[in-house]
């Protein structure tokens, strides 16, 4: 008998159900610097118009389709620990795809864990923030390590012996991630550990204790009893401990290992099962009889470590601006591509309404971060200083709050697609709660706003002066500082009100940056929407008369390809 079935050319046509039309193609191989006009001018603008050439080389690598990749590949394949070896041994070990080290190699190599440190000068600040904003499109959680790398320095610079040694390695270009002792490495990384179970933001909480091995007192050697909740990183070479001494809480320097070869009694006991920031291994750990070295004045460990919370709240402002950056991108790119009922998206009415509104929150958001590093940069002006002090708070509140919603919008804007695992948008949606409650959460910020404003009146006069400069630019926004200068005031309740208070400081603050350096279709947009509006809560509310289709023409990465 004859088994063999023909194929008609009936079947064969009817085996084709349909051409893969009208869907879109990722963004890659794109210039991530020099397709961003916003950035390029806060670049000019607030100083490192010098770095522009390295930029745009920078930006075309993590633009490029074979760097982005690293990105997927980082937190598909996640970390895993092995606490001890086969043979019975702790070795306490995360290990990380290649992906990963090959991030944090480029992150190090260009210096986003020290350029300012090691070669300060004018925009120095800038310029890193602009590149650490074009990594962290790629990959958010191998910035953790690079962060707190970066914003150790300032609380190692409390000790000068340990400053010394410690330094050049911690500002090497060199990434060596090794599970060897420091004296075997030119180049280290630093994490800290702070959080405790019973504590979190109530750090005074913490139950570690402290024991002098000799004369005690600040560079002199400790052990740590106790134990850590939350210990992102652990693989760093060292970390910056809060522990209890006699005196109160103080600030350590507890290194993986010890000076004669030995291994820390630093222990990881797991690794936290995050929803997102997969690629950058967090874990619980505990301290038994740890060595560490007293950093800064003995019972001052708050004060102490607050200089490194600075920098990390900074680098939350630029990560979640970042953040907001490749979700817009994603969508403005996709809705380039795709059409429905007879248009391309981006040319649908009330599809340009939410695309604008999601430009314009991304915009507001780099701008006042690229602001801040500026700020970082003339620290010896007293005023820079003071704005460094409010507005690290009010803009790490702000600008991460922001970024969870706005990553849902672009996700939506993209449809069933940008629900899909192998999209990008489920990483940066999973990605953007993470830097609103690490750092101090959203209340602690707002109270911290309160704090400094309470312990140095200078830096509101500060704030106000700088909003002041776009005084008469705008009539919604002087209203609303007229507004918020009363209720900064009216001390009742005060508390219970810090949201709402540091809300329209930080709405004030973009909008008078926004209304003095963007264009005007940019700056009216973002003043009517969110200073003259009440009660429109979603994206897609922008009110008659706005030029979405130029914003959106601002905002469009890759138009080469649009
Ligand atoms: C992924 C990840 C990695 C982390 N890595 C590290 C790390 O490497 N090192 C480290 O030290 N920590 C790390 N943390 C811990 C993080 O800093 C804390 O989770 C955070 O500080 C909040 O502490 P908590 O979780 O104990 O919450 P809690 O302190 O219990 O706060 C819970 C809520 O209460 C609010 N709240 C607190 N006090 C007040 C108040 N007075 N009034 C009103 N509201 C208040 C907070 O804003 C928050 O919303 C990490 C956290 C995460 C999620």
């Amino acid at each position: 008998m004859n088994t063999r079935i023909e194929a008609t050319p009936a079947s064969i046509y009817l085996a084709e159900t349909h051409q893969v039309e009208n869907l879109s193609n990722d963004l890659a191989d794109y210039s991530m610097y020099s397709q961003d006009t916003a950035l390029g001018e806060a670049v000019k603008r607030e100083g490192a118009a010098w770095a522009q050439g390295e930029l745009s080389a920078f930006g075309e690598m993590t633009g490029s389709a074979d760097y982005l990749e690293l990105g997927r590949l980082a937190n598909k394949f996640i970390p895993e620990l092995d606490s001890h070896d086969r043979f019975g041994n702790r070795i306490d070990l995360v290990s990380f795809h290649p992906a990963y080290h090959q991030l944090m190699k480029t992150a190090i190599e260009h210096g986003l864990h020290s350029s300012p440190w090691t070669e300060p000068r004018a925009g120095a600040h800038v310029a890193r923030a602009a590149r650490n904003y074009l990594h962290t499109q790629v990959e958010a959680g191998h910035g953790c390590p690079i962060t707190m790398t970066f914003a150790a320095m300032p609380t190692l610079r409390l000790q000068p012996d340990l400053l010394g040694v410690w330094a050049p390695m911690v500002t090497a270009r060199v990434y060596d991630p090794r599970n060897v002792p420091i004296e075997q490495k030119q180049g280290i990384t630093i994490g800290m550990a702070m959080t405790e179970k019973q504590g979190g933001s109530d750090v005074r909480s913490n139950s570690t204790r402290a024991y002098p091995v000799g004369i005690g007192g600040p560079g002199q050697a400790y052990e740590l009893v106790g134990h850590k909740y939350f210990v992102s990183a652990p693989m760093c070479d060292a970390f910056l401990v809060l522990a209890q001494t006699s005196a109160g809480l103080s600030c350590f320097l507890l290194p993986r290992w010890r000076p004669d070869g030995t291994k820390n009694a630093m222990q990881v006991l797991r690794l936290k099962k995050k929803m997102g920031n997969a690629s950058n291994a967090s874990s619980e750990t505990e301290l038994r009889g740890a060595l560490a070295w007293m950093v800064g004045e003995e019972g001052r460990g708050v004060r102490n470590i607050i200089e490194m919370v600075s920098m990390t709240r900074f680098d939350c402002m630029i990560g979640s601006s970042a953040g907001m950056r490749m979700a817009i991108s994603q969508a403005l790119h996709h809705c380039s591509v795709r059409s429905a009922f007879g248009k391309v998206l981006n040319q649908q009415p009330l599809m340009q309404n939410v695309l604008a509104d999601l430009a314009l929150e991304s915009e507001a958001a780099l701008t006042l971060s690229m602001r801040m590093a500026r700020a970082l940069d003339q620290r010896s002006d007293e005023q820079e200083d003071l704005l460094v002090r409010l507005v690290t708070a009010v803009g790490k509140y702000w600008i991460c709050k922001r970024t969870p919603n706005h990553a849902y919008e672009a996700m939506e804007c993209i449809g069933g697609s940008g629900v899909m695992e192998d999209s990008m948008m489920p990483r940066l949606y999973r990605e953007a709660p993470v830097n609103t409650i690490w750092e101090g959460s959203g209340n602690v910020q707002c109270l911290d706003v309160l704090r400094a404003i309470s312990k140095t009146p200078a830096v509101i006069d500060a704030f106000f002066a700088e909003v002041a400069l776009s005084k008469g630019g705008n009539p919604a926004l002087d209203q609303l500082v007229t507004g918020l200068v009363k209720d900064l005031k009216e001390v009742r309740d005060v508390e219970y009100r810090a949201r709402d208070l540091v809300d329209r400081m930080a709405l004030a603050l973009q909008a008078s940056l926004l209304i003095r350096h963007a264009p005007a279709l940019v700056s009216d947009a973002f003043c009517q929407s969110r200073l003259q509006q009440t009660g429109h809560h979603n994206y897609g509310t922008l009110p008659r008369g706005v030029d979405c289709a130029a914003i959106l023409a601002r905002a469009t990465p890759n138009k080469t390809h649009a």
